[in-house]
This record gives structure tokens, sequence and C-alpha cells, in this order.
């Protein structure tokens, strides 16, 4: 087993978790089994309780772990399967540390940083390498060197090179090289800096990818090279993508990053196929046609907030050599001002999930938009209950018609509080989480586009479609084109005599891939490609 440990210097940002995953598609083009981890230094034990403003998108796992985002690019650039395993907090080692310590496992002794924190980071570390039977395990450490957080973790590294024996493992340091306009050059003291920081616990980086916003040309990398005591041909330039983020492993590829890994770790393996991936990225830059979508969110100033989102519609579109234009529209100010303000014209209208009444009503003028115009709508989860709303008050005439989330008082409760839910108080890892089956109505849009009848996708909300309500809807045109297999939970639902309307209680979102596009995806870009004609 080899192991990779990427860490990060000067800033945040620089998107060690794209170069992560990176270096993952292109060993896994080489033909070896890549796992990855990410180490995460704040105290949260999962950011399933963080605001989207702190963290961005909360990315869920199969197995119902809420998780960073980083892990989706994990599971879009490989096919390494994960669990919560692949992503421990300094929230977890230290419940487990002191849980250790409640039942007396430490004996007596002072529990301490060193070596109790750090032995139990260790443990996790190794445990999942040996359990994940891959050739590779990279690592990401969250947060930049220097951070106090980060700390025990580097720590952890230093011991843990020693443990399983130098040339087992490396140190991929990603820093950034600024260019200062004034002085007309690029910048390398940050990045000595940062790597003077890391020697000083013990960790000499073996490469380092250097973020740009100009090429490094021959002596900067020699400069690096010799004040941060790494070779040359281990200086990676890692510029901006110029397109997508999807271009990333070959940017690295065309820097030798994958060849100079392999030969430290003394990995043989032949160059990597990226043939399939190149095709991708292609197909992505030069698309025959595009499509105007429209994602109406709480959210839609920030750009990690509805990531897996944007990401599932580039890989549907791509797969219909497509090119999409997104048209951000904050609810908020669509409620203000009306849908047709902001819709008019687009080709699909999409919303996502989301928690508390802030946009709300934007929302379901925006379905009410989709439904009357016609146009092509995708409601993800929280995107479903709005759709349910709005059918009932404007289809069924049931005024006032909410959610209990967003008004405990409605007269008409169509999405309320699950049973097993109302007693609930405790905020973390407490939703309807993870994977949960769903069986699809037979002449569906969801079946035709699974081309299935049922299917697992990943969920993570509270509140559920309220089935007192059913029968009302139905005669009045709401298809439910998917439930639990006991039929009691409404996982999909569908407007009659629509070109394209669907809306799911689960978050597709989570598992769509370049090669592998959600099917409801799919199937939204091609009726917003079918509307535009
Ligand atoms: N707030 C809603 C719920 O808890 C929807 C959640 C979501 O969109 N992820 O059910």
């Amino acid at each position: 087993m080899k192991y990779i440990f990427v860490t990060g210097g000067v800033v945040s940002s620089l998107g060690k978790g794209l170069t992560a995953a990176s270096l993952g598609t292109l060993l896994e083009c080489r033909g070896l089994r890549v796992v990855l981890l990410k180490l995460d230094p704040y105290l949260n034990v999962d950011p399933g309780t963080m605001s989207p403003f702190q963290h961005g998108e909360v990315y869920v796992l199969a197995d119902g772990a809420e998780t960073d985002l980083d892990l989706g690019h994990y599971e879009r650039f490989t096919n390494c399967v994960l669990t919560r395993a692949n992503n421990v907090t300094s929230g977890q080692v230290y419940e487990t540390v002191l849980a250790n310590e409640r039942r007396g496992d430490y004996l007596g002794r002072t529990v301490q940083v060193i070596p109790h924190v750090t032995d139990e980071i260790k443990r996790r570390i190794r445990e999942l390498g040996e359990s994940s039977g891959a050739d590779v395990l990279i690592s990401e450490i969250g947060g930049t060197t220097g951070d106090i957080e980060g700390l025990p973790f580097l720590e952890a590294i230093r011991q843990f090179q020693l443990e399983v024996g130098p040339s087992n493992v490396i140190i991929i340091h990603v820093t950034l090289v600024p260019f200062l306009k004034a002085a007309g050059e690029l910048k390398t003291k940050p990045t000595q800096q940062s790597v003077a920081r890391l020697r000083e616990i013990g960790l000499q980086p073996h490469v380092l990818i250097c973020r740009t916003e100009t090429p490094l040309d021959h002596e900067v990398r020699q400069k690096l090279s010799l004040y941060c005591n790494v070779p040359i041909e281990a200086v990676i330039e890692a510029g901006d993508v110029e397109h997508t983020i999807y271009e990333s492993p070959l940017n690295l590829r065309s820097e030798g990053l994958d060849d100079i890994v392999c030969r430290l770790l003394g990995l043989n393996t032949p160059e990597p196929h990226l043939a399939d991936w190149t095709k991708f990225v292609n197909r992505i830059i030069h698309p025959k046609k595009r499509v105007r979508i429209a994602v109406v969110g709480k959210y839609i100033e920030l750009q990690d907030a509805y990531k897996s989102i944007y990401e599932s519609i580039t890989h549907a579109a791509a797969s219909h050599d497509c090119g999409v234009d997104l048209v951000l529209v904050d609810a908020e100010v669509l409620g203000e001002e009306g849908a047709e303000k902001y819709l008019q014209g687009v080709a699909g209208v999409l919303v996502p999930g989301g928690f508390g009444d802030r946009g709300i009503e934007g929302k379901v003028e925006a379905a009410r938009y989709a439904r009357e115009s016609r146009t092509p709508f995708l409601g993800l989860c929280l995107g479903m209950q709005i759709a349910t709303i709005e059918f009932a008050r404007n289809v069924c005439g049931l005024e006032g018609a909410n959610s209990t989330e967003f008004d405990p008082e409605t007269p008409h409760p169509v999405i309320y509080i699950l049973e097993e839910q109302k007693d609930v108080t405790q905020k973390g890892a407490s939703m309807r989480l993870g994977v949960w089956p769903t069986l699809l109505g037979k002449n569906s849009v969801a079946h035709q586009v699974y081309g299935r009848p049922e299917v697992t996708e990943r969920h993570r909300h509270r509140y559920e479609f309220n089935m007192g309500y059913r029968e009302l809807m139905e005669q009045r045109g709401l298809i439910i084109s998917g439930t639990s297999p006991d039929g009691q939970l409404v996982e999909i639902i569908e407007i009659q005599n629509h070109p394209w309307f669907v809306a799911c209680q689960f978050h597709p979102e989570f598992q769509s891939k370049p090669n592998a596009p959600h099917p409801l995806f799919r199937g939204f870009i091609a009726a917003c490609l079918a509307h535009e004609d």
C-alpha cells in the first residue's frame, strides 16, 4: 500500500480537492486502484450542521454520511466507492478519543494530542487503506499549513511516514505562486515559507503543485526547487483550467505529475489511458449547441452551494453534445418581481434542495411558471416539495397549502414532518439520509428515463409528501411516479400533459459521473433541447 498526502500552503481555495481527485483519475487510468480520504481539521463532527455560507454543499454518501464537498470530486473523478470512513474530521477523532477515555481505555494515563489523538488519526488512515484493497491511498488535509487545527494531522503523517517506511509515502504540497504586477514577476517567497512551516514539523514535500495565473519559467522552477528542496521535475505548474475542471487531470498529466508520483513510489505501470477522458473534455469544450437553464435557489451567489447539481448538468449536457448557459436566479428576488421577468425564454427550470423559509414563495412562483408555460422542470428534494405546494394551491385550490417546515399552522399541510422525525431534537446526522430504494410507476417519465423499474437514490430530508392529499392531487393530474417499496413515501412526482415536469424527493446529483450522467438530468436536458426547438 502506498500513501500520498496532499497538503496546502499560503492560502485556502487552491483546489486541493480537485488536485487530489485529478491525481486519482491519472493513477486509475494507469491501471492502479485508488482510494481517497479527506482529513478535515475542524471540530464539527461532520459538515451536516454547517451553513452553505460556511461550507458550500454537503455531499451525501450512499451510507448516509454527510461529508465535505471534495468527496463529490472524488466520486466524480474516480471509481472509488466512498463511505463515512473516507471523511475524517477532528470532531470525529476527538469524539473517539474522549469516548475511549471515559471507558477507561487509557488506563490512568494523561490523554494527550501526541500520542492519543495522533494514534487515532493514524488508525483511521491505516484502516481505510487496508479495508479498501486499493494500491494507493490519496489523502487530502483540509486547511492551510500554519493553521493550529491542522497540526495534529501533520504530526500524525510525520509519524506515519516513519512507521510504514519513507518509500511508501509521498507528500504533495499545493501552493500559490502569485504574480506581482508592480514587480512584474512571479513570487516564490510565500511557497518557500509555507514549505519551511512544513519542514519545521518534520515534513519534507516531495512534489510542489504551484497554482499560478502566469506560466512558471525555468528560473522560477529552479528557485522553487532549490529553496524548497524538491527536484526540479517535481515542481509542477497548475494554471487555472480554461474551460472546465475536467481539464485538470490532463493539465497535470502534461506536467508529468503521474510519472513523478509513480517513480517516487516505485509503482511500475503503463502510461495512462486518457482517451475517454479527453473525449469527454472535448465534448464540454466544443458543444454543437447551447441551451439556457435557470436554477432558482437561495444560495445562488455561492459558487459551491449547488456544486453537484452544476456538475450533473455538465455531465448530462455533454452527453447530448450540448453546452449550458446557466441563469442563476435568486429565489427571493424572483418572488418579489415575478417569474416572467427572470424565466421567460429559458429552456428549463431547476429548483434545488434547501432548508428554511427564505425564498420559498419565489420557488413556488418558479414552479408555477414552469407548469403553466410548459417549460421543462426538474425539482430536487425541496424542489419536489415546492412543486407539490404549487400544485396544491394553484391546481387543487387548496389555499394556503404549505409545508409545516415553513408554516406550522397551514390549513393544508401537503408536506409534513415524518412521524419518526417528530420527536428528534438533535440536529446532526438526524435526517432521513443515504440510499433508499424507489419503485417506478409503469409508463411514467421516470421509468422511461431510468429504463428500469427500481432505483436507489441518496436522501437528505426531514419532511415528506402528505399521503392524505394523494387522491385529490392525482385526480387533478399529479402523477406519483416513484414511491418507497411499501408505497408509503412519495419519491417522484410528475405532471400530466406537461412536456417534462419531474421532481424527486432524493438527490440524483450525488450519483452523476462524467461517463455516466444521471438519467433524470439527461432526460431533463433532452426535454430542454426539445423545448428550445
Ligand atoms: N427542507 C426540506 C426537508 O427537510 C428539504 C431538504 C432538502 O432539500 N435537502 O425535507
